[in-house]
C-alpha cells in the first residue's frame, strides 16, 4: 500500500480477529481474510478517484444505518459499499449520499 496521506489513514482500521458474521456489519469489521480482500479492491482505485477519510466514514456511517446494507452488501445496487463509499464519483442508489 502507498504511504501517501490519503493512505495513511486506511492503516487505522482495526484488525478483527474475529469471525462472526452480522448483517450489519462491514467488511473490515470482519475477519483478517476480508480486511485483507477489502485492502487489496481499494488499493486498485486510483488515487485522483478516492475520497478523503472524513467523506469515506461520514458514507459509511449512512450505509451502517441504511436498511439496505445487509452483510456489507448495498443491495440497492449490489456493491460492497465500502468499496463504493471509497469512489468519490459514486452515490448512493438511494440518494443518502
Ligand atoms: S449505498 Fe445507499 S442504499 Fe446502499 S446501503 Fe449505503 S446508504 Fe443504503
Amino acid at each position: 500500500m502507498s504511504k501517501s496521506p490519503r493512505n495513511q489513514w486506511r492503516s487505522s482500521m482495526p484488525d478483527a480477529d474475529y469471525t462472526h458474521i452480522c448483517p450489519r456489519c462491514l467488511l473490515r469489521d470482519r475477519a483478517k481474510e476480508d480486511i485483507a480482500q477489502l485492502h487489496k479492491y481499494l488499493d486498485k482505485i486510483k488515487e485522483s478517484d478516492r475520497v478523503d477519510k472524513d467523506t469515506y466514514e461520514a458514507r459509511l456511517l449512512l450505509c451502517t444505518s441504511c436498511d439496505k446494507l445487509h452483510d456489507a452488501t448495498c443491495d440497492a445496487c449490489g456493491c460492497y459499499v465500502e468499496y463504493r463509499a471509497y469512489v468519490a464519483a459514486s452515490h448512493c442508489p438511494k440518494k443518502k449520499w
